[in-house]
C-alpha cells in the first residue's frame, strides 16, 4: 500500500544521507519530492532522476537551509512547480565537534545556524500554505544528542535540544489547525556525517546499542514515513528516538 500517493513534500537536505534515504523511502511510497542541497549537485541531480525514474515528480534545488530569504524564495518556487506542500521535513544539518575549551564562536554558531534557525526559516515560510489548507505534518530531525547531550558536541547538542523544543511549541501553536509537528532523534545512522568518526569510538557505540548494530538510512526514513502519513493522525509534539534502544 502506497502511503503518500499525492502529497508534496519538501526535504531540506536530501543531497546525501539520511535525506536521500527518505527521498527514496517517499518516492516509493507515491509522494512527489522537492529536495535541497547546499553544494552537491552532482549527486542531487542523480537522485532527482533516480525519483524522477520512479514515476513521481521530483525536483533539487540549490537553497541554503540557514537563510531566510533563500528558504523564502525556495518555499515561492515550490508552490509554483508542485502547487502545494504537504510535508516538511527539516534534515540539513552539520557538526563542527570540539571541546568548548577549543571551540571557536563561527564554529558554535555555523552549527546553529544551520541546524536550527534553518528550522525556523522553513516552518515559517511553509506556515501560511498550511495554515490554508488546514493541514500539515512538518517533521524535525534532531538527534539522542539533543536529548542527553554529548562531550566535545556541545554547539550540536545546543540545537538539536533547541529543534525539540521547537517542535513542541509548534505542536502546540497549530494544533487547532490540523498542522502536526514531531521529531525524530536518530541515534548512530551510517553516512557521511558519522563516517569520519574515530572507529575506536564508533565500536564503542555499537557494542552500547541494544540492537547491536548501526542504524541505516531506512530506518530513520520508516519513521518520518509514520509522522507524514495519516497513520500518524492524532501524534503531535512527540520526540521518536530511532537509535536501537541507544538511550534505553
Ligand atoms: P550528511 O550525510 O552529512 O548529509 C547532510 C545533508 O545536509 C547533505 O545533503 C547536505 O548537502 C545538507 N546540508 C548541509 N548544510 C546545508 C545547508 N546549509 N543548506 C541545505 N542543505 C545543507 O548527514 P546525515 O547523517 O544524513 O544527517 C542528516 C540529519 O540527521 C542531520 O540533521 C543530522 O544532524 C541528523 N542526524 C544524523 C545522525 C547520524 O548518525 N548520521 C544522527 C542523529 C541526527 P550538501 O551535500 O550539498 O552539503
Amino acid at each position: 500500500m502506497k502511503l503518500l500517493e499525492g502529497k508534496n513534500v519538501i526535504i531540506t537536505g536530501a543531497s546525501r544521507g539520511i535525506g536521500t534515504g527518505i527521498a527514496q523511502v517517499f518516492a516509493d511510497h507515491g509522494a512527489n519530492v522537492a529536495f535541497t542541497y547546499s553544494s552537491s549537485e552532482a549527486p542531487a541531480l542523480a537522485l532527482e532522476k533516480e525519483l524522477a525514474s520512479k514515476g513521481v515528480k521530483a525536483k533539487a534545488y540549490k537553497s541554503n537551509a540557514a537563510s531566510f530569504s533563500e528558504s523564502e524564495d525556495l518555499v515561492t518556487k515550490v508552490l509554483e512547480d508542485f502547487g502545494g506542500i504537504d510535508v516538511l521535513i527539516n534534515n540539513a544539518g552539520i557538526t563542527k565537534d570540539n571541546l568548548l575549551m577549543r571551540m571557536g564562536e563561527e564554529d558554535f554558531d555555523k552549527v546553529i545556524e544551520i541546524n536550527l534557525k534553518s528550522v525556523f526559516n522553513m516552518t515559517k515560510a511553509v506556515q501560511r500554505t498550511m495554515l490554508k489548507q488546514r493541514k500539515g505534518s512538518i517533521i524535525n530531525m534532531s538527534s539522542v544528542v539533543g536529548v542527553k547531550g554529548n562531550a566535545g558536541q556541545s554547539n550540536y547538542a545546543a540545537s538539536k535540544a533547541g529543534m525539540i523544543g521547537f517542535t513542541k511549541s509548534i505542536a502546540l501553536e497549530l494544533g487547532s489547525r490540523n498542522i502536526r509537528c514531531n521529531a525524530i532523534a536518530p541515534g548512530f545512522i551510517e553516512t557521511e556525517m558519522t563516517a569520519k568518526l574515530d572507529e575506536k569510538v564508533v565500536q564503542g557505540w555499537r557494542d552500547g546499542i541494544p540492537l547491536k548494530r548501526g542504524g541505516q538510512t531506512v530506518d530513520i526514513a520508516n519513521a518520518c514515513l509514520f509522522f507524514a502519513s495519516d497513520l500518524s493522525g492524532y501524534v503531535t509534539g512527540q520526540v521518536l528516538n530511532v537509535d536501537g534502544g541507544m538511550l534505553t
